[in-house]
C-alpha cells in the first residue's frame, strides 16, 4: 500500500526532537542546572515535587536573560553560547546546543522569570506545548532566573508510563545534584524534595573548598580510606581522589569523571580504572573515586550526544594513559599506612592530609614541610596537633616507634595464620599468607619488569592471519611488538609469522594474545595485554609458594616480613585484593572495655 510523504507539523517534530533531551525529570533538572552555571550564578536552589513529576524548579543568581530575549529562549537553536560551528572547539560553557527550553517547552509547561542587573523588574513568560508564545509581562523578581516546569509529559503519555515511583526519580535527581556539587565547589546548592531540605552547601572561595565537599557529599569513610592524586601534562591536567582498594564496594555507583566540569560517562575512563586497580581489588569490588580533568576544549568533542553525557578525546591514547598512570602511581603511595579512624573534617589529621594534597598540588614534593601546617583555630586544636606530631610523646612500649615502621613488632603468631604486632596506635593483626603472597608477586613483577621480557624463540613459527588494519599496525608498531617480546616476519596474503615470544608465555595460547594485543591497539592505541597475563601467571606462581598456614613462625622471621610489608608496594593487599593486615587501636580496644568512662 503506497504511503505519502508529509512534513511533520512542529509540534509533532519538537515532540520527537525533545525525546532526545529529556528522558526523565532527572534530565530536565540538569539542563536547567546546566544553564544557571553557565549564567555565571554562585547560588542555586532546586525545589522538587513528587520526585519533579509535579514540579521542578530552579532559581539562581545569574546573569538573568533581558525582556527581548525571555521569547527567543523557548526557540529550537537560540543559544547565546556559540555562533558558528567552530566555537564548540573553544566551548567554555556547558550548553550550546540551544535546544534545552524549546525540549522541554514541548511536553510541559515552562514559566521563565528573569531579571538582568539593568532591569527596575523582572519579567515572565509561560511557554506551552503547541501554544503560541505570549509576550513577556512584568514581575517581581531578583537578580537572576527562576524557571519552574508543571505539567511533566502531560501531553506524552508513552513517556509518563515510563517513570518510576516520585522517590526513585528524586534519587536520580539527588545523585545529579551532589555529582553537581563535587566540581562547583564555589556555588551554593539547596535541595528540597517535597518541601523538605535534604542538601545546603554553602559556596566556598577558599582551596579546600572541593575536598571540603567531597567529605560533605562521600562521607567520612571515604575520605578517609582516599588519597588525593595529581598529575600535570602537557595535554591535560588530572586531579581526584582515589579509594583505598580495601574501601571498595561491588557497584561502581561511586565513579565519578568529569571532563573540564561536566560531569560524563566513558568507557575509556573506567577501562583504565579497572586496569589501574585489577592488581588490588578484591574479586568483583568496584573502587570508588573522583577524577577531574582539564583538557584544552580544542582536544575534546562535545557534540557526541544529544543529553552531552558523553565525550571524544582527539588523543585518546594519551589520556587513557595519563588516567591509568596517576591511579597506579596513587595507589602505589605509602600514604594508606596513614588510617585515621574516627576524625572529623576539622581534626588536625585531616587538615594536616589537606595540606600534604596541596602541597603535592603545588610541588609535587614528598614531605610536609614546616611552614605547611595548618592553622590551627583553637588552643585544644593545636595541642592535639603537636601531640601527634611530636616525636617526643613519652610511649608506654618498649620500643620507640619511628615513622618508617607503622606496621610495628611482633609479639606472637596466632593460630598458626595471624601475626600479632603492636605498633604506635595499638594492635596490628596481619594475615601472614597473603602478606608474603603481595611480596613475593611484587618482587617477582619487579624482576621480569628489568629483564623485559626473556624470549624464546621459536623452532616452529606460529603462522596467524591479519586483517589490513593490523597489517599497518604490525608494520609500524614493531618496536611495541619486541619490548613485549615479540617479534615476527610479515608474509604476503596478510599472514604474520612469530618468530619469538614471551619466554614465561610460550606454553599459552599465543595467536589468541597477540590477537588481544592488535585488539587493543586498534580501540584504545595501547595494550596491557602481555603484563597483565604475565602477572596473572606470577600472582598464581606466588600464591603457591607463600608461606601457608601453621608454618611456625620465629620472632624474628614475623618482624622480616612486616618490614618487607611495609616497603611492598601494595602492601596492604595481597595479590587477589584480600587486606593484608588490619590495625586495631588502644582507642578501640578503651572503648570495649569502658576504659577512662
Ligand atoms: P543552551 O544552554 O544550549 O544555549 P538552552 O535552551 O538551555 O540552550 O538555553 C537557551 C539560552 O537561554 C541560553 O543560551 C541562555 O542564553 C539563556 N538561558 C537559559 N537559562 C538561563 C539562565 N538560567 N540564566 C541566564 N540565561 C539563561
Ligand atoms: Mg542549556
Amino acid at each position: 500500500m503506497h504511503r505519502s510523504i508529509e512534513k511533520l507539523s512542529s509540534y509533532v517534530a519538537d515532540q520527537i526532537s525533545a525525546g532526545e533531551v529529556v528522558e526523565r525529570p532527572v534530565s530536565i533538572v540538569k539542563e536547567l542546572i546546566e544553564n544557571s552555571i553557565d549564567a555565571g550564578s554562585t547560588q542555586i536552589d532546586i525545589f522538587i515535587e513528587e520526585g519533579g513529576t509535579s514540579l521542578i524548579k530552579v532559581r539562581d543568581n545569574g546573569t538573568g536573560i533581558v525582556k527581548k530575549e525571555a521569547t527567543l529562549v523557548f526557540a529550537r537553536h537560540a543559544t547565546s553560547k556559540i555562533y558558528q560551528i567552530e566555537d564548540i572547539e573553544k566551548i567554555q560553557t556547558l550548553g550550546f546546543r540551544g535546544e534545552a527550553l524549546a525540549s522541554i517547552s514541548a511536553i510541559a509547561r515552562v514559566h521563565l522569570m528573569s531579571r538582568t542587573i539593568k532591569d527596575r523588574h523582572g519579567w515572565q513568560t509561560i511557554a506551552k506545548p503547541n501554544q503560541p508564545l505570549p509576550f513577556p509581562t512584568p514581575t517581581s523578581h531578583m537578580i537572576g532566573s527562576t524557571v519552574e516546569i508543571t505539567e511533566l509529559f502531560y501531553n506524552v503519555p508513552a513517556r509518563r508510563r515510563f517513570l518510576r515511583t516520585s522517590l526513585t526519580e528524586f534519587s536520580r535527581i539527588h545523585a545529579f545534584v551532589k555529582c553537581i556539587a563535587l566540581y562547583y565547589a564555589n556555588i551554593g546548592l539547596t535541595l528540597y524534595h517535597n518541601h523538605k531540605e535534604v542538601i545546603r552547601m554553602v559556596p566556598q572561595e577558599t582551596i579546600e573548598a572541593r575536598h571540603f565537599r567531597i567529605f560533605t557529599v562521600f562521607g567520612e569513610t571515604f575520605f578517609n580510606n582516599s588519597i588525593f592524586v595529581n598529575k600535570e601534562e602537557p595535554i591535560a591536567r588530572l586531579s581526584g581522589w582515589i579509594s583505598s582498594p580495601n574501601f571498595s564496594r561491588s557497584q561502581a555507583n561511586l565513579q565519578y569523571f568529569y571532563v573540564n566540569g561536566r560531569c560524563v560517562k566513558d568507557k575509556l575512563f573506567n577501562h583504565a580504572v579497572k586496569m589501574a586497580y585489577q592488581d588490588v581489588l578484591y574479586r568483583k569490588h568496584r573502587p570508588a573515586l573522583v577524577i577531574f580533568l582539564e583538557i584544552s576544549p580544542t582536544e575534546v568533542d562535545v557534540n557526541v550526544h544529544p543529553m552531552k553525557s558523553e565525550v571524544r578525546f582527539h588523543q585518546s591514547r594519551k589520556i587513557y594513559e595519563i588516567i591509568f598512570n596517576t591511579i597506579k602511581e596513587g595507589l602505589s603511595q605509602k600514604q594508606w599506612h596513614l588510617k585515621e579512624t574516627n576524625v572529623s573534617f576539622n581534626s588536625p589529621v585531616i587538615q594536616q592530609k589537606i595540606a600534604y594534597s596541596h602541597q603535592n598540588t603545588l610541588q609535587n614534593i614528598s614531605h610536609l614541610k614546616e611552614n605547611s601546617v595548618p592553622q590551627l583555630s583553637t588552643h585544644r586544636q593545636q595541642l592535639q596537633f603537636k601531640m601527634e606530631n611530636s616525636q617526643e610523646i613519652v610511649k608506654p612500649y618498649e620500643h620507640a616507634y619511628i615513622k618508617d615502621i607503622p606496621l610495628g613488632y611482633a609479639l606472637a603468631q596466632l593460630h598458626g595464620i595471624y601475626i600479632l604486632a603492636q605498633n604506635e596506635q595499638g594492635l596490628v593483626i596481619v594475615d601472614a599468607h597473603a602478606a608474603h603472597e603481595r611480596v613475593l608477586y611484587e618482587k617477582l613483577k619487579k624482576v621480569v619488569k628489568e629483564k623485559i621480557v626473556s624470549v624464546q624463540k621459536l623452532l616452529i613459527p606460529i603462522a596467524l592471519k591479519i586483517d589490513e588494519e593490523e597489517l599497518e599496525l604490525a608494520k609500524t608498531q614493531l618496536n611495541l611488538f619486541k619490548k613485549l617480546g615479540f617479534d615476527y616476519i610479515i608474509q604476503q596474503e596478510n599472514t604474520l609469522l612469530l618468530t619469538e615470544v614471551p619466554a614465561l608465555l610460550h606454553h599459552l595460547p599465543i595467536s589468541k594474545l597477540v590477537k588481544e594485543v592488535f585488539f587493543d591497539l586498534k580501540t584504545r592505541g595501547c595494550s596491557h595485554r602481555v603484563e597483565d597475563t604475565l602477572n596473572h601467571l606470577l600472582a598464581a606462581l606466588c600464591c603457591k609458594s607463600a608461606i601457608h598456614a601453621n608454618k611456625k613462625l620465629s620472632i624474628e622471621e614475623m618482624n622480616t616480613l612486616l618490614r618487607s610489608i611495609e616497603k611492598t608496594q601494595h602492601g596492604g593487599q595481597c595479590n587477589h585484593g584480600r587486606p593484608t593486615w588490619k590495625q586495631l587501636t588502644l582507642k578501640e580496644l578503651d572503648r570495649w572495655f569502658f576504659r577512662g568512662q
